[in-house]
Parts: structure tokens; sequence; C-alpha cells
């Protein structure tokens, strides 16, 4: 049966700073074909290395404002003080040729694209423990104040994940990635997301 015959899934990754979700988000678009990143737009800085266009699109306020009013966004929120919102073009555009995407955003963000979408997939990550994701988070280059911000978010961000789906524990890396590759597929294989036009294949085998 053609992957065309089913619409493609939205995975959603939540996690507190610091817990990992890049690198599993990076390892899971290397080993699937099928799924494809949305790139986030943002108004804060890049960090160093992050790449316009790939890390994120990185604008301005007024350009960010803008994009809300076009209703160029599927969902916004403001996350430590800034911007970061999700382009409703490109997910729409490989969901409909059968391909899944990935989305790393925040617990207000995947509230909202559950809303619209209630098929979506949402995924929370989890770190080993609460001194890791400190000891991640130091380990980063960004400012101290920064840093402060993000933990203390950290703690509102965790009572949310009992609202998702699935929780992963990022204890060992291949593990988590491999357990949430595990779920697309089970996820992505589920009857109701049949396209109901190969309806009549699946009769015909009957
Ligand atoms: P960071 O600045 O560390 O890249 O991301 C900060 C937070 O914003 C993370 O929780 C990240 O998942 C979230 N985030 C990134 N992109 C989006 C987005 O498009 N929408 C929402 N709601 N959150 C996002």
């Amino acid at each position: 049966m053609s992957d065309y015959m089913r619409k493609g899934a939205l995975l959603i990754i939540s996690a507190p700073s610091g817990a990992g979700k890049t690198t599993i988000c990076r390892k899971l678009l290397a080993r699937r074909k099928d799924l494809k990143y949305s790139v986030s737009c943002t108004t804060r800085p890049p960090r160093p290395g992050e790449k316009n266009g790939k890390h994120y699109f990185f604008l301005n306020r007024e350009d960010f404002k803008r994009k809300i009013q076009r209703g160029e966004l599927l969902e916004w929120a403001m996350v430590h003080d800034e911007y970061y919102g999700t382009p409703r073009h490109f997910i729409e555009e490989q969901t409909k040729k059968g391909l899944n995407v990935i989305m790393a955003i925040d617990v207000q963000g995947a509230m909202s694209i559950r809303r619209k979408h209630p098929a979506a997939i949402l995924v929370f990550v989890l770190p080993p423990s609460m001194d890791e994701l400190k000891a991640r988070l130091a380990g980063r280059r960004d400012a101290s104040e920064v840093v402060a911000k993000r933990l203390a978010n950290s703690r509102g961000e965790l009572a949310a994940a009992k609202d998702y789906d699935y929780v992963v524990v990022n204890d060992d890396l291949a593990t988590a990635v491999e357990q949430i590759s595990c779920i697309l597929t089970a996820e992505t294989l589920k009857t109701s997301r049949l396209d109901p036009s190969s309806a009549s294949f699946v009769t015909a085998l009957a």
C-alpha cells in the first residue's frame, strides 16, 4: 500500500531546555526518510553555529507580528520572553504528500496544535534528573541569566508532561530515539489514518 494512502502525521516533541530534544530530532531525521523537520520562526538571536532557515527563521518582532496577522503561522507562543511560531505552509505541503512532520515546540504550542489537529502525536521528553538538566544547560554558551530563566521555566513545563500522549526519558540517547521512532511507526499505521479514498483498496482485499 502506498504511503500516499495515508496523510502524514504531526509528531510534536516538547521538553524542558537541555533535555536533548534537538539532538533527538536530528537523529530521528537521519534515520527516517519519511520524516521532515518543521523549521520554526523566532525573534530570539541565533546561538553560535545556528543558521537562518535551517535551525530557525530568525525574524525581528515586526516581521514576526506580520506573519501572525497574515495567518502564516499554524501556532505561535511567547517562550522565555521571545516569540516562536510554526509556519503553516510547510506542514500542509508535506502531510499532503504522505510525509510526517516533526516539530520541536513548547507546551503552549503543542496544546494549540492538538486543538487544531487532534490526531497529532504529542511526545514529552524528560531529562533523567534535575541535576543532569542543570549540567546540560550550564554546558551551553548562553548567558547566565538566560540559563536561570530556562531552569525556572522548566518546572512549569515538566508539570505538563501528563497531558502528552507519550513520555520518553532521555537517559540513553539511542534508546530515546528508538522509542520515539517506534511510537511514530505504530501511530502512522493506525486504521484511523487511512485516507478515505483508499477504503476501496482495503475492501477489495477482504
Ligand atoms: P530554544 O530557544 O531553546 O531553541 O527554544 C526555546 C523553546 O521554544 C523550546 O521549548 C522550543 O521547543 C520552543 N519552540 C521552538 N519553536 C517553537 C515554535 O514554533 N512554537 C512554539 N510554541 N514553541 C517553539
